[in-house]
């Protein structure tokens, strides 16, 4: 059954897109091969990631995720079946919000993030979905 889960997680350490980079680079192929898609949002310490596919295959994923050193406090948001994917095309998109124009960082945080000293992400499913949908129509 086609799912989605979605999940936050604090990074181990600070977050460079070098890492991103780095954790897409394998998840391309893996994920491909797993008929998995999705999107890996990171910025400042957390981790922000959707993963779809069939419903056994993505759980062991994040299983598999969960154990990754890079990052901790894993929680899970949502893990539930979909209509249809959101991430066609994209076996893991990465998004680097620090190439974003600083007036739509702003408006973004403004919007999401409970933004202080550290830059925090929405801890409820759907404003996640909310800030990724409108991160990925920029
Ligand atoms: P591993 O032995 O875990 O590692 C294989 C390669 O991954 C290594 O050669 C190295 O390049 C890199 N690596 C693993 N751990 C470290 C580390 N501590 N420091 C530096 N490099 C390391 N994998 C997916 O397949 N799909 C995903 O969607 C996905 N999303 C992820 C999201 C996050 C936030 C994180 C932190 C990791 C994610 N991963 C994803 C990576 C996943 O956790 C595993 O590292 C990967 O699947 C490889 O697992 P493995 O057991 O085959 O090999």
């Amino acid at each position: 059954m086609l799912s989605h889960i979605v999940y936050l997680s604090d990074s181990t350490n600070f977050i460079s897109w070098s890492l991103i980079k780095d954790i897409l680079l394998f998840s391309d192929e893996n994920n491909k091969n797993k008929n998995v898609t999705g999107i890996l949002f990171g910025h400042g310490i957390n981790f922000l990631q959707v993963l779809e596919g069939d419903k056994v295959v993505i759980k062991n994923l994040y299983e598999h995720i969960a154990k990754d050193e890079r990052h901790q406090n894993i929680t899970l948001l949502d893990f539930c079946p979909i209509a249809e994917r959101k991430f066609k095309g994209w076996s893991m998109k990465g998004f680097n919000f620090a190439n974003l124009p600083k007036e739509q960082q702003q408006h973004i945080l403004n919007k999401y993030c409970d933004a202080g000293e550290y830059f925090y992400l929405p801890t409820e499913t759907k404003s996640c979905l909310a800030f990724i949908d409108e991160l990925t129509q920029l």
